[in-house]
């Protein structure tokens, strides 16, 4: 399946998508990861994404699809992918709709999880992430069983530099201005289908489920 979860900041992507892959079988390919590692490696690509993301602003788009045309191109994307965080902007859209028709390749579902902007603020001040595999915890909510040890890897688990206060309300005024009009440009289509994440992360999880596995979102 070819899914598409979208979401403001904070709204439960990466969490959602993490227990998706485990039942699925198709690469995890999130945005956000990607530029994150490039930031640990240090290459040019990390130098100019961490100037952005430091300052919650988005990357700028041709970085952006670039880095999105590149991993499409490799063969697992063929039977499946879950895109995690892209796009965000209504020309990464349609860059994406161009690149898979060249592919031959269409989306099942267009799944975006919503959240209150107050929720969405608590969860990120509580967000810690292993450095290793991504995984996301909860500080309060849903920490891992040993402290700023990964449940899943044993890495390291973190709190990004960019899920600071100020951060989160400028990343979520960026969300609002520039990703939410992407319900409107995919809500005209059929595959589109909205799921309320203010619920237990299992019962999200299941909604997801069911959506997916229905003909009609
Ligand atoms: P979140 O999990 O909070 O939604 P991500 O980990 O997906 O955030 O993204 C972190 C940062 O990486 C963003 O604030 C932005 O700077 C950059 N980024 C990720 N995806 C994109 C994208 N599709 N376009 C532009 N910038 C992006
Ligand atoms: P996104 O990838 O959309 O930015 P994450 O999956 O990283 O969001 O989740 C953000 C934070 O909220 C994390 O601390 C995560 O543990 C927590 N979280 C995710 N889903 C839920 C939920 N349904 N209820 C409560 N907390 C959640
Ligand atoms: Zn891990």
């Amino acid at each position: 399946m070819h899914i598409l979860l979208m979401g403001p900041p904070g709204a439960g992507k990466g969490t959602q998508a993490a227990k998706l892959i485990d039942h699925l079988h198709v690469p995890h390919i999130s945005t956000g990861d990607m530029f994150r590692a490039a930031v640990k490696e240090g290459t040019d690509l990390g130098k100019k994404a961490k100037e952005y993301m430091d300052a919650g602003k988005l990357v700028p788009d041709e970085v952006t699809i670039g880095i999105v045309k590149e991993r499409l191109m490799k063969p697992d994307c063929i039977k499946g992918f879950i895109l995690d965080g892209f796009p965000r902007t209504v020309i990464q859209a349609e860059a994406l709709d161009k690149s898979l028709a060249d592919m031959n390749i269409k989306l099942d579902r267009v799944v975006n999880i919503s959240a209150s902007d107050d929720e969405l603020v608590e969860r990120l001040a509580g967000r810690r992430v292993c450095k290793a595999c991504g995984q996301p915890y909860h500080s309060k909510y849903s920490p891992p069983a040993c402290e700023n040890t990964c449940d899943k890897c044993q890495g390291e688990v973190y709190q990004r530099a960019d899920d600071k206060e100020e951060t989160v309300k400028k990343r979520l005024d960026v969300y609002h201005a520039q990703t939410k009009p992407l319900i409107d440009y995919y809500s005209k289509r059929g595959l589109y289908v909205e799921i309320n994440g203010e619920q237990h992360i299992d019962k999200v999880f299941l909604d997801l489920c069911q959506s997916l596995a229905s003909e009609n979102p």
